[in-house]
Formats: structure tokens, sequence, C-alpha cells
């Protein structure tokens, strides 16, 4: 086996290491990406939906993207509790907004421009080890999509490579090394050929439990509902299934239709205790994970490789380790502010399984605080939408 030699070795062609190597590339810095799924499977996974405006003026500048092609933009959500509907309208609170565009549309404008531009992109080609953190070569170890062994050198590593990260003992000593919250319930996702029942999401707080409804496009529908972590996604029937999301809506009248895809989503705050070792560096999921109900995951991931970019790009072409160093601090706000927003949606909007009446009435006065107050109004437009990304590191 012989070793090949890059600037920059990113596990994972995420939306993370996808982008970074675009703007790594744009400041002459070469990469080689490597992930262990082949290209057709990360092209067709729904994922996320949401970006954050920050998000989609990023996006919008690589060649070819269709986020104002295919993407909605949306002005703002509804939020519903206590059978009344309150609407969170962005663009007059705050002037910003959120695009609805699917996470695999996003994947597939990144991949193509990536191997249009000619990039080292390999899929099916599996990181095991990561070496030499402490050094000025580290190096990536792992099997190809035909099953040899392969290393590359570089002068830095990054493991963009998701929730279950093979990089992450290199820079934490361990896969769990850091903050973890597991939630008491889960999210129930189906993917439905309807018709849209809303132009925005409805965030729902219910009796019953949380129901969000969200849209793919004219014909496809994405909706979910809290349930039990342990639920068989197979276990419910299609008509079991509208009568809870109809039940935990009211006042709209939802449009049915066939339902051709369906999970459980399990929920989880994490953050890493370290996100860099030496020249090995984490982002986005491998980084953190946060439960989806504030839409930021992908979006955090995002202002990650924002950040790196930047800390790389001075280690590379200015030799200058500044950033670098600070590459862990400065992420972590971005990181702690978003784990708040997503953990305090996440509170404010499902039924806790053991929730008292005292719980669920002080939870509808939470509710109202926010929708009575046009600053409890803005700090959820701010955040839903998208503090500025930041490359001060
Ligand atoms: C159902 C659902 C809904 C969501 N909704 C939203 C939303 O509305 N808004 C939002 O912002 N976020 C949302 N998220 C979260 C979002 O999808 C993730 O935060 C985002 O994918 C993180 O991107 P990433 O590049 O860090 O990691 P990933 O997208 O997980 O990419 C990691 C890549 O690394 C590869 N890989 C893993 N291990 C290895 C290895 N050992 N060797 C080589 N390659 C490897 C994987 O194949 C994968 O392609 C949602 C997530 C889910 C599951």
């Amino acid at each position: 086996m012989t070793a090949e030699r890059t600037r920059v070795a990113i596990v994972g062609a995420g939306p993370a290491g996808l982008l970074l190597s675009h703007m790594l590339a744009e400041a002459g810095i070469d990469s080689i990406i490597v992930d262990s799924r082949d290209r057709e499977s990360i092209e067709s996974t729904i994922r996320a939906g949401i970006l954050e405006q920050g998000t989609v003026e990023l996006l919008e500048k690589i060649p070819h993207s269709r986020v104002h092609e295919i993407g909605d933009r949306h002005d703002g959500i509804e939020l519903h509790f206590d059978d009344e509907a309150h609407r969170i309208d962005f663009k007059t609170l705050i002037d910003r907004s959120v695009w609805l565009y699917p996470q695999h549309e996003v994947l597939k404008d990144l991949i193509a421009a990536r191997l249009e531009a000619g990039q080292d992109l390999r899929f099916g080609a599996r990181v095991t080890a990561v070496e030499g953190a402490e050094t000025d070569t580290p190096r990536v170890l792992g099997t190809d999509a035909d099953g040899n062994d392969f290393e590359i050198v570089a002068d830095f590593v990054v493991g963009a490579d998701g929730s279950h990260s093979a990089v992450r003992p290199t820079v934490t000593g361990s896969r769990s090394s850091g903050h973890f919250r597991e939630y008491p319930f889960a999210w129930f996702g189906v993917l439905a050929e309807a018709p849209m029942s809303a132009e925005e999401l409805i965030y729902s707080n219910s009796p019953d439990g949380f129901a969000l409804i969200s849209q793919r496009s004219p014909s496809v529908q994405r909706m979910y509902f809290q349930c039990d972590p342990l639920t068989d996604p197979e276990s419910l029937s299609e008509s079991e299934i509208w009568d809870i999301l109809q039940r935990r809506t009211p006042g709209h009248d939802l449009e049915e239709g066939h339902i051709f895809q369906r999970d459980v989503l399990r929920f989880r705050s994490f953050v890493a205790s370290e996100l860099r070792h030496g020249r090995v560096a984490l982002v986005g999921d491998a980084a953190h994970t946060v439960p989806p109900t504030g839409a930021k995951g992908m979006n955090l991931a995002i202002a990650d490789v924002v950040l790196l970019n930047e800390a790389l790009r001075r280690l590379l072409t200015e030799n200058d380790a500044s950033g670098i160093d600070n590459y862990s601090e400065a992420a972590r706000k971005r990181i702690w502010k978003s784990q708040h927003f997503s953990w305090w949606m996440t509170s404010m909007l499902h039924l806790q399984p053991e929730a008292s009446e005292f719980d669920r009435l002080r939870q509808l006065g939470e509710l109202r605080s926010v929708v009575d107050s046009e600053a409890g109004q803005k700090y959820l437009a701010e955040a839903y939408t998208g503090w500025p990304l930041r490359t001060d590191v």
C-alpha cells in the first residue's frame, strides 16, 4: 500500500465535508474527501429541510446551486397551542427568512460542483483510524470500495463523519467523551404523497403531544409527531398515523395521502469535549448533535465549517496557527447557543411523559409569554433564521 498525499484529508461527504472542501479549494488548498457510503445513498437520504438565511447565502454561491430554483422561502412559522394559531412573522420582526430546501438536494448540488471542479471525492471508502494527530503529517487509514486498504497523509485531517464519527476518538480520547442528554421521546416521521396542508411549518403543542407539519414539494409532505423512542415504525397503520396527526393539529384539516416512508428519530443532545487535537479537528454532527425541533443540525455544521475554513486557510497558507488554536473555543459559542435553542424549542413544545397539570399549564404559559411579547417573538425569529455566520476564529 502506498500512502497518498494531500493538504487536507476530509472524512465524510455530508454537507460539512463537501462545503469545507469547496471553501478550501477557493483558497487554493487541495483536499481529498472519503465517504463510506455510495453516491446514490448519500444523495437520496432524507434528513434536514430548513436552511437558515446565512446558510442559503453561502450555498447560493456554489456553481449550479438550485436553492432558489427548487427551494422555497419561508417568512414565518405557526406556533399552535391551546387551540390557537400564532404566526411568528420573521420578515416583519427581523427582516430575515429560512428556506425549505431538502438536505439531499444540497448534497446533489455540492457533489456535482465538487466533481466538476475535479475534486478527489471517494465513495465507498471507510475510514477506520486516524494517526499522528500530534505530528505535522496526520494520517487517515481505511478500506476502499474494492476492499483494499488505503492511507492518506495530510497536513491536516478533518472529521466531518457524522454522529458516529470514527475520527472523534482521536480528538477526544473516546467516542462518547463530552456532554450528553437523551430525551424521553422521539419523532415518528412520515413522507406522504399529499398536497400541501399549509404554506409554512406548523409547530403544534397539543394535549396528546407534539406534531410538526412540514412540506417537501407540491405533491410530497413531511410530517412528524412525538412518540415513545421504542415505537416500531411499522406498528401503526396509515389511518392510525393520520388520526394522530389530525388530532394533534386541531383547526387544520390536513390533506391526507399514501405514506411511503416512515422512521423513528430519537432525540439526543451532545457536544464533544474537544473539537481539535493537534492537527485533527471535528465539524458538524461529528462534534455535536441537537434534537431536530429547532432545525439547527445542518446549519450548525455549516457554521463550524465557516470557522474551520478560516482557521485552516491561515494555518496552511500563512503558517499562522492562532485560528486553529482558537477553533474549539470560537465554535463552542454558537454550538451552545444552538444547543440551548434546540433544547428550549423541544421542551416548550413536547409533552413530557411524567408531566403534571402544573407542568402542562406552565408550558402553555411559556408559549404565551413568547407569542404575547415582541421581544419573545424576536428571539425565536433570530435564533430560527440563524445568527450571523462568524469568521473571527
Ligand atoms: C430526520 C432528520 C431531520 C433533520 N432535520 C434538520 C433540519 O430541518 N435542519 C437542520 O439544520 N438539520 C436537520 N437535521 C440534522 C442534519 O441532517 C445533520 O445535522 C447534518 O446531516 C450534519 O451534517 P454533517 O456533514 O456533519 O454529517 P452527516 O450529514 O452525517 O455526514 C457524515 C458523512 O460521513 C460519512 N461517514 C461516517 N462514518 C464514516 C467513516 N468511518 N468513513 C468514511 N465516511 C464516513 C457518512 O456516510 C456521511 O455521508 C435532521 C436530521 C435528521 C436525521
